[in-house]
């Protein structure tokens, strides 16, 4: 038996889910192939800000949904949800919640751990992005490494010297470089562009995950790390930390 999709004749497998993937980050495309392989339908969405997005096996929607509401409308015909947002992207994961709260339909956050210090890191936490602006005071010549997105926070501020983002931000620090780029980066390039620049403070997201090389060159080069605490998930998520971990849950769970 087989079923036409979106012109393509695919195989029927028994226990084939239809599985909805909330995207954006490189787990997320890593389960959608590693579920499309194993015969899964699979659904990864996009918020469609980003220009020439690096595509995922299965279908691909793009644009958000239309709050909670519309997120639960979109269920009606999906067997299971993942959560595989970036873990700053509160919003939608609070929305995925209210959402399999709302249809009954099982979900899962998929969400990379976080990083951790080593010997001859110089970190100080804070809890949000606005925090971080706060807690610049003396810091020297500052590299924003936070992404597009709350760099508002830091418009009036001096220190900035480097912003490294996909997109453009909407403004930018009135000293401050731009630099367009997507990661992960190389070390050698990361040693390159603290020197290049002769940052004293970075300032990032704990996103976890193949982005870490500024934190090794930081390190190595003795530049503070000012590192936003990730939002929690929302109370009674059940999580998994790889894309491994979720494709098990995804053919473990009954629906
Ligand atoms: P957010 O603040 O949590 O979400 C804002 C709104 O964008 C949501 O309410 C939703 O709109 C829409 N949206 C977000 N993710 C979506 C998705 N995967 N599919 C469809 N609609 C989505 O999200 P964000 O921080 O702006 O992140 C946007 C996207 O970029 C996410 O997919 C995330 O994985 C990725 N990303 C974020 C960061 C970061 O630092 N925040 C970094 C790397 C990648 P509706 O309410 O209309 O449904």
């Amino acid at each position: 038996m087989s079923e036409q999709a979106g012109g393509v004749e695919r195989p029927f497998r028994p226990g084939s889910r239809r599985v909805l993937v909330l995207g954006g980050t490189a787990e997320a495309r890593e389960l959608a192939d590693t579920l499309t392989t194993r015969g899964h339908h699979v659904t990864t969405s996009l918020a469609g800000r980003t220009r020439d997005p690096r595509l995922p096996a299965g279908e691909v929607r793009s644009g958000g949904f239309g709050g909670a509401e519309g997120l639960a409308a979109a269920l009606r015909h999906i067997d299971l949800l993942v959560d595989a947002t970036h873990p700053f992207a509160a919003r939608m994961t609070d929305h995925a919640a209210r959402a399999a709260a709302a249809t009954g339909v099982p979900w899962v956050v998929l969400r990379r751990p976080g990083w951790s210090a080593q010997p001859g890191d110089r970190w100080a936490r804070v809890p949000t992005t606005g925090a971080a602006a706060g807690a610049l005071g003396d810091a020297g010549s500052v590299f924003l490494a936070i992404g597009r997105q709350g760099v508002h926070h830091f418009a009036a501020l001096e220190q900035v010297r480097l912003v490294r983002a996909i997109e453009p931000p909407d403004v930018l620090p009135p000293h401050a470089h731009l630099v367009l780029a997507r990661g992960p980066f190389a070390l050698d390039d990361e040693r390159a562009l603290l020197a290049e620049h002769r940052i004293d403070t970075i300032v990032a997201k704990d996103s976890g995950g193949a982005t870490e090389a500024k934190l090794v060159a930081a390190r190595e080069a003795g530049v503070v790390v000012v590192l936003v605490d990730r939002p929690a998930p929302p109370g009674g998520a059940e999580i998994v930390s790889s894309a491994d971990a979720a494709a098990g849950w995804v053919e473990s769970t009954p629906n």
